[in-house]
Formats: C-alpha cells, structure tokens, sequence
C-alpha cells in the first residue's frame, strides 16, 4: 500500500523518543539515510528503566516460530541481515536446544513447531559445547541464530548515532503532542509502555531473570533447555557472566518471586551442576510492552509514526522495524501486516 510520505523533500529533521532498542534503531537507520536526528530518553545513560535493559538479546527468529507467528520468522529473519550490516562485530554463533530425557515429547514437538535446526547427538552437543559433554543425549542446533549483549549493545548503537551526526539526550523527558504540533520535523514515538497515552490497550509482560556468574562453565551461544514447567535459556556474557531467563507472567510490578528465582536457578543447574556453586550477581525483571495480538505495530499520521508492542522479540525485530519506518518516510510505503494509519 502507498501512502503519501510525510517528509517528501529536503531534508526534515527526527525527533525519536525513547533510547531503548526501538528508538535506538529508528534513530540511527533516519541518521544514515541523511536525516538531522535527536534522540531523547527520560533515563539516565545507563538505561535500567528501559525493558531493553532486562533482555537476554537473543536474535533468534527460528526458535521464536515455535510460539511466535510466522510475520516474527520472517521479520527477523530480515533483521539478522541488518545486524550483520550495521554491526557486524555481532555474534552468530547460533542457538542449542536441549532438553532432558524425560522431556522427550515436548523437545519433540518444539522440533516440529520451527526450522532450520540441525539435530545433534550426545556427541555433536560435546563438539559444540565442550562444557555440556555427557548433559544431555540430543539437541537442536540452529545455526544461523545470533545473539547481543544489550547492555553493550544500547551504547554501541548510541555510539553509532553520534558517529553518524546523530544527537542524543539522555534525563530529557518529552510530551508527545507539544513535539509533534511542530512543522517540518517527523515524531518517531519509541516509548515502550510509557506510550500508554497514546495507546491505551499495550500491557506489560513481566519477565523475571538472575545473572550467574561462574568461571566453571564456558558457553558460545544461547542454551534454551526445554521444560513442560520452566522452559528457560542460558546466555553466555564477557566477564564470567551468564543471564537466566525468563519468566512470562502477566503482571506488571517489577518483583521477582521467590518461586520464579528458584525455577530459573533450578533449571540451569540442570544445564550444568557448576550453576549450584555459581554467585549470584543480580536478580531482576523488565516489562515487555505487547499489543492484545503480542504483535508489533508501526501507526502513522501526518506528523508521527510510533512503534511499539515489539513484546519478546525487541532485539530480534527492531532493525526491520526501522526499516520499515524509514521505506514510509522516504517513499511512503506501508507494509500491511505491521503498519497502519491513525
Ligand atoms: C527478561 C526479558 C528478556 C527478553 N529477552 C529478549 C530476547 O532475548 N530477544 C529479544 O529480541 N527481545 C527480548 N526481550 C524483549 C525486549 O526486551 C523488548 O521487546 C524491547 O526491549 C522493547 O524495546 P522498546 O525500545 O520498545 O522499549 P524500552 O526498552 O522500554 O524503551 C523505551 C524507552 O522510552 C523511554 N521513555 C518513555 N517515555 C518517555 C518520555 N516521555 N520521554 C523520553 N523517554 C521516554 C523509556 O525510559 C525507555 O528507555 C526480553 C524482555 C525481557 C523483559
């Protein structure tokens, strides 16, 4: 679908609000397209009120297909392209999937739900991660699979926007409307669940999460251990360090239960009994901001374009969503499954 552009000539300015991983994609693909860009975030630098800061960061959109729709495949599957390009220091390391014997039917059926896997044996899982030698007797391997670690990868992003002419303004807290009654200056609103005003059906997700660290295990990718109960992931970080996830409850404080910590500790030291004498470094969890359908949406109108509901797969998608949005500012092109007017 066509629609007319909003900024057919010269070179408008944009203004992004919000610094998490929307925003800071929107920001730096406009920055390299030419366009004068600010983006401004009510936190400080260190992002912690964000729920990018809480991710795990996987880039995982053939693992996602087994819970996800098939628009969450395809749009990542694009994005891998654009992490590669704009930042091709990101690992692909691809993902393991593993679970234990007793579980059989569900690993089973989270082989038949996704794609583009390789099965393993007890031997191929020990080629891959030395450190699970002898754990578990098959795995999935999902080759083309990456991962971030966003609490590095926020600041590099923020980097490359300064590098790009880019300017950001962190503990600046913006209203929408005064910054769109503006003329020749397009809003991109990247607020994440703080854009409640504007769309009141956006829910948060809690997803609860504990980093470990240890220097008894050694992994090169993301770990996803299949669970009927608790389905969780590994993520191996620099320093020793290691993220557990994560919960998906529909609540919206930011508490992390006591039953919740002991499932995520529970299941890794499955994954590997040298997660019992791991420290524990932080316990937390972030709001993942979701639509009633747990899809993204872009909606655009004449001055505005928001994007929001990026729910689990915000690192996973953003890229492509930044895409999206500058393919409508520059030539007006709507994509119908994710874009629509106000
Ligand atoms: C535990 C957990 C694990 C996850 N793991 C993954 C994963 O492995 N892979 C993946 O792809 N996704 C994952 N996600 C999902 C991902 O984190 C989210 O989809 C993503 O962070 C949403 O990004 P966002 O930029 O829309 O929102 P946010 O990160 O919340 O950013 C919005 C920003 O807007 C700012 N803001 C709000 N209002 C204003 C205002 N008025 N003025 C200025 N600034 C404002 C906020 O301060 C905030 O920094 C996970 C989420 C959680 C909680």
């Amino acid at each position: 679908m066509y629609q007319e552009p909003i900024a057919p000539r010269g070179e408008p300015s944009v203004v992004v609000i919000g610094a998490g991983v929307a925003g800071s994609w929107q920001a730096l693909l406009f920055a390299r397209a030419g366009y004068r860009v600010t983006l401004l975030e009510r936190d400080t630098a260190e992002m912690t009120q964000a729920t990018s800061h809480w991710a795990g960061g996987m880039l995982a959109p053939w693992c996602e297909a087994e819970a996800a729709e098939p628009l969450i495949t395809h749009l990542g599957n694009r994005a891998l392209d654009l992490w590669r390009t704009y930042l091709p220091e990101t690992p692909f390391n691809g993902s393991l999937v593993v679970a234990h014997a007793r579980d059989r039917a569900d690993f089973e059926r989270f082989a038949r739900m996704t794609t583009d896997h390789r099965r393993l044996d007890a031997q191929g899982i020990a080629e891959l991660e030395p450190a699970l030698e002898g754990q578990f007797r098959e795995g999935l391997f999902f080759a083309g699979e990456g991962h971030v670690e966003p609490r590095r990868v926020l600041p590099l992003l923020h980097e490359h926007l300064r590098a790009s002419g880019g300017i950001i303004r962190f503990e600046t807290e913006c209203d929408l409307e005064i910054l769109a009654q503006q003329p020749d200056r397009i809003v991109i609103d990247c607020r994440g669940l703080g854009a409640r005003d504007q769309h009141p059906e956006l829910r948060g997700v809690k997803g609860e999460m504990v980093i470990v660290e240890t220097a008894e295990v050694e992994l090169a990718r993301p770990v996803r251990l299949i669970h009927p109960r608790w389905p969780i992931y590994v993520i191996p970080r620099e320093d020793n360090l290691f993220m557990i996830g994560a919960t998906s409850i529909e609540a919206e404080d930011t508490g992390v239960s006591v039953r919740s910590a002991l499932e995520l500790l529970s299941a890794a030291y499955t994954v590997h009994p040298a997660f019992g004498e791991a420290r524990i470094v932080e316990i937390g969890a972030g709001l993942r901001p979701a639509f009633p359908d747990n899809l993204p949406r872009i909606v655009v109108s004449k001055q505005k374009i928001s994007i929001n509901g990026l729910y689990r797969h915000g690192f996973l998608l953003a890229p492509a969503l930044a895409e999206m949005t500058l393919a409508y500012a520059q030539r007006g092109f709507m994509h119908n499954e994710v874009m629509r007017s106000a």
